[in-house]
């Protein structure tokens, strides 16, 4: 089963804003989407999670690579799935990084809880709670804002803090601030 295509901000500003309807029942149906964003996300290395609103199916479905760090390969973490997530308990909200499939090449610095527990189904369909910390976190809370429309740029809070990052003379990676980015993808 090949990736399926991601939406992009730039082109698919409605689709990705539209609310997402909860599952019903985990039926073949939902797990073949399940497997659709797992297959699709492990086609990004730099993919930490994949809500299905991104690949225009508007039910409550996410993928997440957890335990993710700066150094690490994403493509060796296997993602997991969360089935109408819903947050029980958000706290410890501080500032992170943040990026979006649907904005390639734009980065952030947004504010997110980095203590969150979420009750969610399984692709078994059972319920199950889950707590997730620090980056984790803040993936997860990502990734559920997709389903009501939410994005990344609407947790912005300073124009510098989108900005687009370029490799630097001696090979560092920095970090380019783009004047009037914000107010631009804002529209
Ligand atoms: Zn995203």
């Amino acid at each position: 089963m090949p990736a399926r295509k991601i939406l992009l901000y730039a082109t698919n500003e409605a689709a990705l804003r539209r609310k997402s309807r909860p599952v019903n029942k985990v039926t073949k149906r939902v797990r073949d989407l399940v497997r659709d964003l797992k297959d699709t996300l492990m086609g990004c290395p730099d993919g930490a999670g994949l809500a299905a609103p991104q690949i225009n199916v508007h039910l409550r479905v996410v993928v997440v690579r957890l335990g993710l760090r700066d150094e690490d390969d994403a493509t060796a973490v296997i993602p997991m799935a969360l089935i109408n997530p819903e947050i029980v308990e958000a706290r410890d909200e501080r500032a992170d990084f943040d990026g979006c499939l649907s904005f390639p090449g734009l980065y952030g610095t947004t504010r997110r809880p980095h203590y969150l527990k979420v009750k969610a189904l399984d692709e078994t369909g059972q319920m199950v709670e889950h707590v997730f910390e620090d980056f984790d976190a803040v993936l997860v809370h990502h990734e559920i804002d997709h389903l009501d429309g939410v994005l990344f740029i609407d947790h912005i809070e300073r124009p510098e803090d989108l900005y687009t990052i370029q490799r630097g003379a001696d090979g560092t990676l920095e970090r380019v601030p783009v004047p009037g980015l914000l107010d631009r993808v804002r529209r």
